[in-house]
């Protein structure tokens, strides 16, 4: 562990604008990770055999496809609690419509009586207000979960994408973007429901040990519309902040790069992005924070316009306050060459990264520059790019010394526990230390969007927690 010591004492040295605020205010952070040095080492140990334990139970033939919603072995294990129990810090790349595990979201929509599902195989989820006819082929959905007629299990397989149900990204994508428009109905709820969506989901992030969450969201081209949005969602977040006061949330603006939208339908958002920016601040810091912490583009990589396309654009609204948090490199294809572009856009973490291996002269200045990688592996591997997660290229990343963290980017669809499942499967397949996740869950603190100030309050909790989360699973395991 001392070597880690020495890297985090290296990075608050090393990196700017953090490294003076951090000297002067926080030695105790490495004081207190000092006297943890045996224990951690201890629970090294045990992590190392309860890894093993679970390899044992399948002989030789482990999942590296990590299929925990269809294998119960998995989330029963003792490494799935341990992975719940772990202070994981943030998770910094997950879209703010997908946000609840698929369990979660059945549950939250089972309590609304005017939502329908229709009686189709592909069980499309529809919101009607009182006065609305209800089309032909659709029935009540408590009533449908409460007679029978549609069960959770059936949802559940019918809405996620299964582990090892697609070998090439294009099928998957299709799939993904069906369920997308069958059951993606939060955006059509009244107002009180949506905020309770972002309630609930928050409660249950902040239960699972996951403190900070930075939200990819894709900003409307009515910005009244949004503006509400973004007052509801920042509500949600401050009324959680209230029982859990270490919680936070922040937001980052998304384009969309589809060839169907214009650049000019860019340049709104961006300009909504910017105007929402300087007036929706997050008020329960002192002084005030921005909650709008930056602009992304998203959507399926290999079939969308490059981001170059938009580099003009984007370079007319980058400053300290918009950063860039660009998803590229998630393809498998050398000729995508996104991720040099948003490395040469100054972009302060990539989404995804995952070709970053064939531009080897790339890897050198991300290491060099401290350019984060956000790596969603189970996405990754529901997604089609990686069937055996040994093989995820983010393991070299992490071996080269490039920071990278874990995170979720669409549980909803893939997940048993957002981000749990995320970390859990790099555990096993990269077979990680206690020290690299010590690592992996700081990064996603330091190279959060997070204020120094902000960084300084979350790290110092963050640290609290770490020694209690060692200490209790010394005694546990
Ligand atoms: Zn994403």
């Amino acid at each position: 562990m001392k070597k880690l010591l020495y890297t985090l004492l290296f990075f608050i040295l090393w990196t700017s604008p953090l490294q003076a605020s951090f000297i002067t205010n926080s030695p105790p952070t490495i004081q207190i990770a000092n006297q943890q040095l045996d224990e951690e080492l201890i629970l090294d140990k045990k992590l190392q055999k309860i890894k093993q334990e679970l390899l044992s139970l399948y002989k030789n033939n482990f999942p590296y496809d990590i299929p925990i919603l269809e294998d119960e072995r998995l989330s029963n294990s003792k490494l799935y609690q341990f992975v719940l129990d772990l202070p994981k810090g943030a998770d910094l790349h997950v879209h703010c419509s997908e946000i609840m595990s698929i369990t979660d979201f059945i549950e939250f929509i089972s309590q609304n009586e005017r939502i329908f599902i229709s009686n189709r195989p592909e069980r499309k989820l529809i919101y009607l207000t009182e006065d609305a006819n209800i089309p032909d082929e659709y029935i009540n959905f408590q009533n449908a979960l409460k007679n029978g007629i549609v069960t959770k299990e059936e949802l559940i397989a019918k809405w996620t994408l299964g582990a090892s149900e697609y070998n090439s990204t294009g099928i998957a994508w299709v799939k993904f973007e069906k369920l997308f428009e069958d059951i993606d109905i939060i955006k059509d709820l009244p107002d009180e429901w949506i905020y309770k969506y972002y309630y609930e989901a928050f409660l249950k992030y902040q239960k699972n040990n996951i403190n900070h969450l930075e939200l990819r969201r894709v900003i409307k081209t009515d910005i009244n519309k949004e503006r509400k949005m973004q007052h509801i969602i920042r509500q949600a977040y401050y009324d959680v902040k209230k029982i859990y006061p270490d919680f936070s949330v922040k937001i980052i603006g998304n384009g969309l790069k589809y060839h169907k939208y214009s650049i000019k339908n860019t340049k709104q958002r961006l300009e909504n992005t910017k105007i929402l920016q300087k007036e929706i601040k997050d008020e329960s810091q002192t002084p005030n924070t921005n909650f709008i912490i930056g602009f992304d583009m998203v959507n399926e990589e290999d079939t969308s316009r490059p981001i170059s396309e938009y580099s003009k654009l984007l370079k007319q609204y980058v400053n300290r306050d918009m950063n860039l948090y660009m998803h590229a490199g998630e393809t498998t294809s050398q000729n995508k060459n996104n991720i040099n572009t948003a490395y040469k856009l100054g972009s302060k973490r990539i989404g995804h990264g995952y070709n970053l291996y064939m531009f080897q002269d790339l890897m050198n200045k991300f290491k060099k520059n401290n350019i984060t990688l956000e790596i969603c592996p189970i996405s990754n591997q529901r997604l089609g790019y990686i069937k055996d997660l040994r093989k995820h290229p983010a393991k070299t990343y992490l071996n080269r010394g490039i920071p990278i963290v874990i995170a979720s980017d669409d549980p909803i669809f893939m997940e048993k526990t957002p981000l749990v499942d995320d970390w859990f499967s790099v555990i096993i397949s990269w077979d990680l230390n206690l020290e690299q996740i010590k690592q992996i869950c700081m990064n996603s603190i330091l190279y959060s969007g997070l204020t120094t100030q902000e960084k300084e309050q979350l790290l110092n909790r963050w640290e609290k927690q770490w020694n209690d989360f060692v200490k209790e699973q010394n005694k546990k395991l």
